[in-house]
């Protein structure tokens, strides 16, 4: 992908930079990590409502955390209210309008908070692409398209969200609100660049002879066992993604580890996201062919919004 893209034009990564400064190398392209490093001294407080508090570098205020990044809220948001399936509390294969308000918690402190939001950028960028690549192809004349993302760090946004939904309680169990651990593990990956142990961490389900049905939507859903949160599905745009936290017994039931790509395509057009991953062996990507405009959404949602 990278023999045919002029070195000093904008990076598509959309930092800025041009490319050759940025993502792109001789070989291919690599968006690398964000680092996670307080740039103050150590405050050496442990704010109790701060579930990074191990860290003992806490802020003595707390924030307003979203379940959701607000950058992914906001391109789903509609008078100030988001579309929203599958959260804990919803009903299985409904949407809700809720209010952007009622999806915050007080569950973290403003350090570590800002910390974070690098993998909120990737995440809510990463989200915006997929509706624009798709939508772009029904302009009178669409392009070939590239978009590059730094796959540890939407591991990583997975993560955070998952803790996000463990601080604030809203971990379901049949139906139940039930108490998870946030495990000293999570915190480490997230805060001290401590590697997800061995096969765990993002997957991408390619369904078997159904197609996608792209629309607009953000949800989490968890898959609980042992008393542990084993795993979480995201529909991202109904794109299914799974973060595993555990070492699953055949982890191919996820789908593919650490997709090194997403390609969507109609006829000769072909809109590539790129997702680098600094090892390298995670080197295959998804190849998926566009059938068919996917302006709408599905129709039960146009019938919600009736109501
Ligand atoms: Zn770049
Ligand atoms: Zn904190």
């Amino acid at each position: 992908m990278t023999s045919h893209f002029n070195p000093y034009d904008p990076c598509p990564c959309e930092s800025g930079n041009k490319a050759k400064f940025c993502c792109l190398t001789i070989k291919s392209w690599n968006k690398k990590p964000k680092l996670i490093k307080p740039t103050e001294a150590i405050s050496n407080f442990s704010h109790n409502k701060c579930y990074a508090q191990k860290t003992i570098n806490c802020s003595t205020k707390i924030s307003r955390e979203h379940y959701f990044s607000n950058n992914i809220l906001k391109n789903l948001e509609v008078n100030n209210k988001v579309k929203i399936i599958g959260l804990p509390w919803q009903e299985k294969e409904t949407f809700n309008l809720i209010p952007k308000s009622n999806l915050v918690s007080n569950i973290l402190c403003t350090t570590h908070n800002t910390l974070l939001s690098p993998f909120d950028d990737e995440m809510g960028r990463f989200h915006r692409i997929i509706i624009k690549f798709d939508e772009d192809f029904n302009l009178d004349n669409p392009k070939n398209d590239l978009s590059v993302f730094c796959g540890e760090d939407l591991e990583k946004w997975m993560l955070k969200t998952a803790c996000n939904f463990i601080a604030s309680n809203q971990i379901y169990r049949g139906g139940v609100k039930s108490n998870y651990m946030l495990k000293d593990e999570y915190i480490d990956i997230l805060f001290n660049d401590k590697p997800f142990p061995e096969n765990w961490g993002m997957y991408f389900k390619i369904p078997e002879n159904k197609p996608i049905q792209k629309f607009k939507s953000i949800s989490f859903r968890s898959i609980t066992g042992n008393n542990e949160l084993q795993a979480v599905e995201f529909l991202i745009n109904n794109f299914k993604f799974y973060l595993v936290l555990c070492q699953p017994a055949n982890p191919s039931l996820f789908g593919k580890y650490r997709p090194r790509g997403m390609q969507f395509y109609e006829g000769d057009i072909k809109k590539t996201i790129e997702i680098c991953w600094q090892d390298e062996k995670y080197n295959e990507g998804i190849f998926l062919e566009r059938k068919g405009t996917a302006r709408g959404e599905p129709k039960e949602w146009d019938d919600y919004l009736k109501k």
